[in-house]
């Protein structure tokens, strides 16, 4: 039989009509996000030899390669142009300036510098995540002062707009790289103090669950639709760009809290209601949880 009655693709059947079988042919299936590399190698005397690789996951990668670049520079457009149009305004000697006016110019140039200089912050915690496959430096981390220290910059964030709150519950350490660990959770408490109006609750617990740790962070704030969450923690995704954007937020917080737990063999956990708040939690194996020594736990 010939061939393209069992493979029908259009494509196939064009490439098979065109008789140049040096470049292969790619193949979208209209059903499913699969994509072929398909190949025909003549050989020998009238032979040919048809080969075909699956490029599903690779041309997944590209893809989110293309659109985090395509992000990135639509990220960092606004800020260079907002930048860019005062220096201008400030350059222009025909144009007249008050001092009032200066003073106001600078301080919105300040705030889109400052984003720039948070969203390459992020760029390269995520960048230095990806890079390296375990995280280094492991050691067993006492989680009062740890949860306690989360508090204090909750705090200093919400400027006494909320109440924050700290329940830790089981007295034991948790093993893992500090430094990564203090960003994910700090992702956590920042987002809460952000999408929560003033006057609400963040509280910030550690407890254990089984034998499993469980780091949480919980607001009061605006909550978020049940069909968002299964993406916020996609680089970019936002609910409401506006709110993200004027809050700080660069778009990358969960998917820096999600690379890191993943290093970590934990997995993030989100309940959340629109208008009522939410929860994050972080929830880490039994292996990375160790109870205080004995010893110290009776001193
Ligand atoms: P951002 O910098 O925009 O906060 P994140 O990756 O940290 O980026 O969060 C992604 C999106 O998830 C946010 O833009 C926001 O819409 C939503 N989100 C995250 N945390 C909360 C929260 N505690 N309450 C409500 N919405 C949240």
């Amino acid at each position: 039989q010939p061939v393209t009655n069992f493979v029908r693709h259009p494509d196939f059947v064009a490439y098979l009509e065109r008789g140049d079988y040096r470049d292969p042919v790619t193949l979208r299936s209209s059903r499913s996000d699969a994509v072929l590399q398909v190949r025909l190698i003549e050989f020998g005397e009238e032979r040919k030899l048809l080969n075909s690789r699956d490029i599903t996951a690779q041309e997944r990668l590209e893809t989110m390669r293309r659109d985090l670049v395509a992000n990135v520079s639509h990220e960092l457009k606004t800020p260079v142009t907002v930048l860019s149009g005062f220096v201008e305004t400030l350059a222009d000697k025909t144009i007249e300036v008050s001092a009032a006016q200066r003073q106001r110019f600078l301080g919105l140039m300040a705030e889109q510098a400052r984003r720039m200089q948070q969203l390459v912050e992020d760029l390269l915690t995520l960048s230095a995540l990806e890079s390296s496959p375990a995280p280094q430096d492991e050691a067993p981390i006492e989680m009062l002062p740890f949860v306690e220290q989360l508090a204090e910059e909750a705090r200093a964030l919400s400027a006494s707009r909320h109440r924050v709150v700290v329940r830790v519950d089981g007295d034991c350490r948790l093993t893992g790289n500090a430094k990564e660990l203090h960003s994910a959770f700090s992702n956590l408490v920042s987002n809460a103090v952000r999408y929560t109006p003033e006057g609400g609750a963040v509280t910030l617990f550690w407890k254990l669950e089984g034998a499993r740790g469980v780091f949480g962070v919980e607001d009061t704030g605006i909550g978020v639709e049940p069909r968002h969450i299964p993406r916020l923690t996609e680089r970019f995704y936002r609910v409401d760009q506006g709110r993200s954007r004027d809050t700080g937020g660069t778009g990358l917080g969960l998917a820096i809290v999600k690379h890191v737990l993943t290093r970590h063999q934990a997995s993030l956990e989100v309940e959340s209601e629109l208008g009522r708040g939410s929860v994050f939690r972080a929830v880490f194996p039994a292996q990375r949880i160790t109870p205080l020594d004995p010893a110290r736990a009776v001193a």
